[in-house]
């Protein structure tokens, strides 16, 4: 069966940036499965999956804008110490900030001064290039229940 919205996919792949250094990979901690047409995956990647099959390898170059984005240098804050009090923070850390929704937005923490913390808005991938290397290893049909929470069950997936 071919790859389209709502497949529940199985893949193995590497990620490097354009100087060839790995960025991630599956290797060493299996298979990565997801729910196809449903922003998991950079858009880029996505619609170059759409339509593969099981046996399918795949070289995938995907620019910034299909990717993690464009650094916007208007999402680098400098944030008053104070505001972190109590909260272990370091380098590189992930942390969320919550709008009027109720929607979690991802920051991450870039530098740490003695009274400023510089929080960043760009993912730590935005404005890189990447560069894929996929194997399709498994392809079928979502469950009408994992459509309705939107997420993969079972092995690789959720479990509840
Ligand atoms: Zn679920």
């Amino acid at each position: 069966m071919k790859i389209a919205k709502n497949s529940v996919v199985n893949i193995d792949y590497t990620l490097r940036n354009p100087g060839g250094d790995v960025i991630d990979t599956s290797d060493g901690q299996g298979p990565l499965t997801y729910l196809h047409g449903h922003g998991e995956l950079v858009p880029g990647l996505e619609a170059k999956l759409e339509g593969r099959v099981v046996g399918d390898v795949l070289d995938v170059v995907v620019e910034p804008a299909a990717g993690y984005g464009i650094r916007d240098a208007a999402n680098v804050m400098q944030v008053p110490r104070g505001k972190f009090k109590g909260m272990d923070i370091e380098q590189g850390m992930q942390i969320f900030a919550t709008d009027e929704s109720g929607g979690h937005i991802p920051f991450w923490i870039t530098a740490i001064g003695d009274s400023e913390v510089t929080v960043d808005g760009n993912h730590p991938l935005a404005g890189e290039t990447l560069h894929f290397n996929v194997s399709v290893r498994g392809v079928r049909a979502a469950t009408e229940e994992e459509l309705a929470h939107g997420h993969v069950h079972g092995e690789g997936g959720h479990h509840h």
